[in-house]
C-alpha cells in the first residue's frame, strides 16, 4: 500500500532522514519505533507531503506521492493523526467528526462510521456536544484518532498516540488501534516512543535510528531482539 524508496529529508542543513526505505501491506500495523530525534515524525510528515523529502520516491498504491501537497495526499487516503492531538479546540466533539468526514462522497456511511467511533469510544458520545478542548488528554486523542478515522483513510498515520497518558487510558488506546485494524480494515503506520507497546501491537516495525533505518522484523521478534531489548526496552 505504502513504499518509501531512499528517501532523504532535511531541515535547512540537517540531514533528517537519511535513505530511508520501508513499506506497509495492506491490513497491516507497521510501527516505527526510535529514541528522540530519530526521524520518526519527519517520516510521517515525508508521507502526508508536510516536510517534502529532497530525494527517494513515496509511492501510495503505486502511486507517487513525494511530489504532492498535503492536501492532494488527504484526497488519495492517507490521514494523520499528528503528535500532541491537534483537534479543533473551540468546535465541539461532533463538528470535530464531522470535519473529519468532510471530503467522503459516501454521505450514506457516515451515519454508521459515526455509530463506530462511539461504541468504541462512549465517552465521546456522552460529551459530544461539548467543545473538544474541553476533553482530557486522552480524550482528545480519541478524538483525534475518531476524527482520522472518519475520513475512512486507506492508510492512517498515527504519532506517538500514548504521548502524555495515563498506563490505562494508553492501554484502551492501543486496545482501539488493534481494533481499528482487526475489524474495521484499517492500514496503520505507528510511531511510537513506547517500543513495548508499539512492538506487541504492530505485525511488522521498523527500528530508526540518526535517520536510518538499522533494524526491521516481525514485531514480536524484534520485543526479544537484544539490540532492541537494549536500546529500547530497557532490559
Ligand atoms: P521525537 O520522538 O523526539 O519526536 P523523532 O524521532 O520524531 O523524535 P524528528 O522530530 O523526526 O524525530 O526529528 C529528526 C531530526 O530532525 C532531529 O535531529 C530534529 O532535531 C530535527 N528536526 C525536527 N524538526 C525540525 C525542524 N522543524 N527544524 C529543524 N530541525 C528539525
Amino acid at each position: 500500500m505504502l513504499e518509501l524508496r531512499g528517501i532523504n529529508t532535511y531541515y535547512g542543513k540537517i540531514h533528517a532522514l537519511r535513505d530511508v526505505s520501508l513499506s506497509v501491506q495492506e491490513g497491516e500495523i507497521i510501527a516505527l519505533i526510535g529514541s528522540n530525534g530519530a526521524g520518526k515524525t519527519t517520516t510521517l510528515m515525508s508521507v502526508s507531503g508536510i516536510i517534502p523529502p529532497s530525494s527517494g520516491e513515496i509511492l501510495f498504491k503505486g502511486r507517487a506521492i513525494h511530489d504532492s501537497s498535503p492536501e492532494a495526499i488527504v484526497r488519495l487516503g492517507i490521514a494523520h493523526v499528528p503528535e500532541g492531538r491537534r483537534i479543533f479546540p473551540f468546535l465541539t466533539v461532533m463538528e470535530n467528526l464531522s470535519l473529519g468526514a468532510f471530503l467522503r462522497k459516501d454521505r450514506q456511511n457516515i451515519k454508521k462510521d459515526l455509530d463506530t467511533v462511539f461504541d468504541l469510544f462512549p465517552i465521546l458520545k456522552n460529551r459530544k456536544d461539548q467543545p473538544g478542548g474541553n476533553l482530557s488528554g486522552g480524550e482528545q486523542q480519541m478524538l483525534a484518532i475518531s476524527r482520522a478515522f472518519m475520513a475512512r483513510p486507506g492508510l492512517l498515520l498515527l504519532d506517538e498516540p500514548s504521548l502524555g497518558l495515563a498506563p490505562l487510558v494508553i492501554k484502551q488506546i492501543f486496545e482501539i488501534i488493534t481494533e481499528l485494524n482487526t475489524t474495521k480494515g484499517t492500514t496503520l503506520l505507528l510511531v511510537e516512543q513506547n517500543a513495548n507497546l508499539a512492538l506487541k501491537t504492530a505485525h511488522r516495525a521498523y527500528v530508526i535510528e540518526n535517520g536510518c533505518i538499522t533494524l526491521t522484523g516481525k514485531g514480536r521478534e524484534l520485543l526479544v531482539h537484544d539490540d532492541v531489548r537494549k536500546a529500547y526496552l530497557g532490559l
